[in-house]
Order: structure tokens, then sequence, then C-alpha cells
């Protein structure tokens, strides 16, 4: 039987929004170690953003998109953990979650619990596992520490907020607009900068009685890491993780001596979820905090996957909050 062909999109070379193009193409029949999942929601991430520009390249051409949920229509041989016809989400490398339906391997698919939707699955698995591996896995961090964290009114911001306040974490969250700053308190920031009008190191030791914070986790990159390496108190640790205004400077060893012993990581999730078991327990652990109520996953814009040009323009615009759906 000729295999059925589905909508995908993918880029022929790097650039803007207008390289999104859409393809027709034949879905096939998993192999052994992977699925074939047909697709209810797929969720934008900034990451997209970076790989559609080519600040993380891609051997083109390629599809994009990292996240989605759907349900399972195939399973290949040596796949025990996902059966035809259940509900999954997924984080996954490589690109191609931007289409209807995708074999791929089933190592990184997770079973979606009942009580969580299919938008709110495609919405929060690259975004919460990040959260996870940021606060359980990148250094300790305990109750009553403190966390400075940037955009924290994005995709994986709303969540580290509420992470942050489940865990008896003081996060002090960073926005730019006075609007995504309320919406950071909200949702669990015990204290709000509008970095936009505010130097945040300053109000950082001014939140802090001068002593800094425990953590800082900085996916803003360029714009803000001088200011996070300031914010910290000595010894403290700096997880640097994304660049939405564009790459961080290199760093010179000898200013973490002077500032007084500072660490400092660039992790991604990807090496975090490469073991199949860590990453199914990594899901688990986050959809308990979800099934709990103890994280509500925001999806605050919706767009047809045919208009996915235009939720990349808004998400670098700034004018997103929370989560980004791309429609199937
Ligand atoms: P967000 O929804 O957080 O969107 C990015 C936000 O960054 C914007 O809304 C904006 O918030 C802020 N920002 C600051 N400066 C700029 C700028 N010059 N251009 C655009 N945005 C800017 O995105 P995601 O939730 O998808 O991802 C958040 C970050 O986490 C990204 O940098 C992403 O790459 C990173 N990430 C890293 C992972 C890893 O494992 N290393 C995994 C997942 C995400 P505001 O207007 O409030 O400043």
């Amino acid at each position: 039987m000729p295999s059925e062909n589905v909508r995908t999109v993918f880029i022929e070379k790097f650039g803007g929004p207008e390289e999104l193009k859409f393809i027709e193409r034949p879905v096939g029949d998993p192999g052994p170690g992977e699925v074939r999942i047909r697709h209810k929601a797929c969720g934008l991430n900034f990451i997209d953003v970076y790989q559609r520009t080519g600040l993380y390249p891609l051997d083109l051409p390629a599809p994009l998109g990292m996240e989605a949920s759907g349900i399972i229509e195939a399973v290949g041989d040596g796949v025990t953990h996902l059966r035809i016809g259940e509900r999954a989400a997924y984080a996954s490398t490589p690109p191609g979650a931007y289409c209807e339906a995708r074999v791929m391997r089933a190592a990184q698919v997770c079973p979606l619990p009942d009580g969580i939707s299919f938008e709110e699955g495609a919405a929060m698995m690259l975004k919460g596992l990040t959260v996870n591996y940021l606060f359980r896995r990148t250094t300790p961090i305990a109750k009553g520490d403190t966390v400075l964290f940037h955009a924290a009114a994005g995709g994986v911001g709303l969540i580290a907020c509420q992470w942050a306040r489940s865990e008896g974490v003081t996060l002090i969250g960073t926005a730019g607009t006075d609007e995504k700053c309320e919406l950071a308190r909200e949702n669990g920031a015990t204290h709000v900068i509008n970095y936009r009008n505010e130097d945040f190191a300053t109000r950082v030791r001014e939140i802090t009685e001068g002593k800094g914070v425990d953590v800082v986790m900085d996916s803003v990159g360029k714009d803000t890491f001088d200011g996070s390496l300031d914010s910290l108190k000595p010894l403290g640790m700096m997880i640097s993780f994304g660049n939405a205004s564009g790459k961080a400077p290199p760093v010179d060893l000898g200013t973490l001596a002077a500032k007084g012993s500072l660490k400092v990581t660039r992790p991604t999730l990807f090496t975090h979820i490469a073991d199949h078991e860590t990453c199914q327990q990594m899901a688990r652990e986050l959809f308990e905090k979800v099934t709990a109520g103890e994280i509500v996953i925001h999806v605050d814009q919706r767009f047809p996957l045919a208009e996915v040009a235009e939720a990349h323009k808004a998400l670098e615009a700034r004018k997103t909050t929370g989560a980004t759906i791309l429609e199937v």
C-alpha cells in the first residue's frame, strides 16, 4: 500500500520566517525502536528560531519542530512502553515535529496521562523537562535558595516560576514589560524586575540585601550575561541555557575568580533526556506536578500550522507569554 502523504514544515536555507515552507511527504511505517504518531498539537520553542536562522546549524533541507503530542498509530519492533491508540507527547531531536504525523524514535516519546490535554502535552514537554533538569539535575537547589530567572513570563519561564513555588525556592523573575512581570508574579515569582526599565543586577542586590543569588538561570544570553554574573553570591552557579538576545560572550576564567569562585555551566535538555529511562522518569515527575495542580500549563497563543511563520514572528518579537501551540 503506498504510504500516505502528510504536510511538513521544512527549510531549504537559513533565514527569516519566510524560509518556512511546506512539503507533502510520505509518512512511512516505523522500523525497530520507532513509532508513528498522529499529531494533535505541536509546540513552538525558541530553539526552532535558532535552527531556522542557523544559530544552531542543521543539515539542509531540514524539517523543524521539537515538541508535539498525539496518538500512537503504529509501533515498531522492540518498543514496549507505548501501545497503538495511546495518547503520547514528546520533546525530541532531530527536529521534525511541525507536521501532521511522523515516524520517529520512540525513546523520548512518553505516555500522556489522561488528565493532561493534547494541547498541554504539546506545550509542556520541551519546556517542562527543561525546568526539571534546571531545578533538579544541574546544581543542588534547596528549599529557601534564591534563583534569578530571566524571561520569567515565557514558555519555560512560567513553568519555572510555578516549579520554584512548589519547591519552596525563592525566584526573582525578570521580564520585558510590567504586564509580563505581573504574570510571572501570579505564577509564583517572589520578586519581579522589568529588565527593560531597571538595571536588574542592582535590583537583585537590593532584594537580596547585598548578598546576591545562589543560582542564575539565563536564557537571554548576550544582553544579560554580564549582569547575571554580577547578581551571583560567592560560589554561585551561572546556568546559561539560551541565547534569545544573541550568543552569550566568551567567559574569562579570571572573572569567575574575581567575582567569588563562581561556577558556569551551559547545559542542553537533550543531554539530560538522551537516556530513555531518565527521560521517562523526568516526564513522570513533570506530569505529577501538573496533575497535582502545582503547575498549570499556560497556552497563551494558538496558530494553525499553516501560519507557522506568524507564530515565529510573534515569538521573536517578544509578543508572546507562556506557551504557543501550532494547531494541526
Ligand atoms: P520564551 O517564550 O521564553 O521566549 C523568549 C523570551 O526571551 C521572550 O519572550 C523575551 O521575553 C525574552 N527575550 C529577551 N531578549 C530577547 C530578544 N532580543 N529577542 C527575543 N526574545 C528576547 O521562549 P521559550 O520558552 O521557548 O525558551 C526560553 C529560552 O530557553 C530560550 O532562550 C530557549 O532557547 C531556552 N531553552 C533552552 C533549553 C536548553 O536545554 N538549553 C531548552 C529549552 C529552552 P521578555 O520580553 O520578557 O524579555
